[in-house]
């Protein structure tokens, strides 16, 4: 192990005992003494005659959880990234559902809906959940076929981070600085994809010293604790072999196809890959068929991409024949507002709630109106469709001057009740509001306030 993966090691056992911490873990209930409880869940995933070496209950945040050890067990423990088996366990007849299994130290820890009856019962019908885990494996395996198909595109320094597989998808975490370019994409997935075709053998070494490993050239992964004797996983020899407790698939042609669905950052330097194989993949690809079957028979249209660019040309053509329509609506109303024209203790204004509401036409409409007045106050009120207002006021340069007007004052004190007020500079400003109700009467204040 590299002094990074150490690093993380020591870490996840922090986390672990932290955890721990937090848990009401009770005694274990001791029924036969084995010392190793053996793993056998590679070579099968059905084992009619376990015994059970112990169990316990553990309260975690108040919910009991129940654990079972078995002296021998099908079931894989959470380790590597690769989630814990599910299944059955059967005790004289009685079905118990195996909801996870995890590793504390070298036990594998059956965690079960609850406890058997018969818990003594000498034999126990062990059997995980072979649709799952063949699932679980495809995305392993491609973790692996990933992995190598990275190096060769990207280059030798990626290397990974991190992983997690159950039967939906993978998710793949590597060292490399620049996001995936769609190129990059499709050559990685192409070269898995030819792999998974040329359908080739796994080769599988269980307790072989860690030295030969490392001298046959097995990938060392980062934040795995390797013992003396290693188990090596090689899909062809010259291209991907690794150290791997993992589950694997007998034949890369099992995978059946393999589809990269997201690429994403999770760290400076590091990149995370997600993708589906199998089941998940034929899943992801029907999915991406009925969307664009639904898009299709919406649009009406054979040539999406041409349907989606015309409708983007239409709506911009449309918005500026809007603004345009918008703007002439405007430039009519100035005529009247010149004549609305009125004087309040010596200070000529203009106040109205006009039949337009686009924020853009309104300001400019009042900056064109003070122009051809007298210095003067503009105050505009309008109202949206949705009952939202908004609250507009202009002074002359002249006024702020000499009168000490403030137009951000202003609107912040007639639009008391306004959600949203923008403290505008003395010569404009704006409030918006979340009711239109009070619109005639902040208007009209604006007489009373000069
Ligand atoms: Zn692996």
């Amino acid at each position: 192990m590299d002094e990074e993966g150490f690093k993380a090691a020591l870490e996840e056992q922090k986390t672990r005992s932290r955890k721990d911490a937090q848990k009401e873990v009770g005694d274990w209930e001791v029924l036969r003494d084995e010392a190793d409880v053996a793993f056998l869940g590679y070579d099968q995933l059905e084992l009619r005659d376990a015994q059970v070496v112990k169990y316990r209950t553990v309260v975690v945040k108040g919910q009991p959880q129940y654990h079972i050890v078995l002296n021998r067990t099908p079931f894989y423990p959470e380790g590597g990234g690769q989630v814990g088996d599910t299944g059955i366990l059967v005790f004289a007849g009685e079905k118990i559902r195996v909801l996870d299994t995890k590793k504390e130290n070298n036990l594998v820890i059956h965690v079960v809906e609850k406890l058997p009856h018969f818990i003594q019962d000498p034999t126990v019908h062990a059997e995980v959940d072979a649709s799952k885990r063949h699932l679980t494996e495809s995305n392993h395996s491609a973790t692996h076929l990933l992995h190598a198909a990275l190096r060769k595109v990207l280059g030798t320094h990626v290397q990974q981070k991190g992983s997690y597989l159950d039967d939906k998808f993978l998710r793949f975490d590597f060292a490399h600085f620049q996001k995936m370019t769609d190129d990059e994409l499709a050559q990685v997935e192409h070269i898995v994809n030819e792999k998974i075709r040329q359908n080739i053998a796994l080769e599988e070494a269980r307790n072989l010293p860690i030295e030969e490993a490392q001298q046959s050239g097995a990938m060392m992964l980062f934040g795995e604790k390797y013992g003396e004797t290693v188990r090596m996983i090689t899909f062809d020899p010259g291209y991907s072999r690794e150290l791997c407790g993992g589950c694997h698939v007998s034949q890369t042609g099992k995978i059946g196809y393999f589809k990269i669905t997201g690429e994403s950052a999770v760290a400076a330097g590091v990149r995370r890959l997600e993708a589906v194989t199998a089941a998940g993949a034929e899943m992801y690809v029907n999915t991406l068929e009925q969307e664009m079957t639904a898009i299709r028979s919406t649009l009406k249209a054979k040539d999406l991409a041409k349907a989606v660019s015309d409708l983007q040309d239409e709506n911009k053509r449309l918005m500026k024949e809007l603004e345009r329509m918008v703007q002439e609506q405007a430039n009519g109303l100035r005529g009247s507002l010149r004549d609305q024209l009125t004087t309040v203790n010596g200070i000529s204004l203009v106040a109205a709630v006009l039949p337009i509401n686009d924020a853009n036409a309104i300001k400019t409409l009042a900056f064109q109106l003070e122009r051809e007045l007298p210095p003067s106050v503009i105050a505009f009120g309008s109202s949206s469709p949705e009952g939202k207002s908004l609250l507009t006021i202009k002074i002359s340069d002249a006024l702020v001057k000499e009168k000490g007007l403030n137009a951000g004052t202003m609107v912040r004190e007639l639009a008391q009740n306004s959600s949203k007020v923008a403290v505008g500079p003395a010569l404009f400003a704006t409030a918006g509001g979340a009711d239109a109700s009070q619109l005639d009467a902040a208007v009209a204040a604006v007489q009373e306030y000069l």
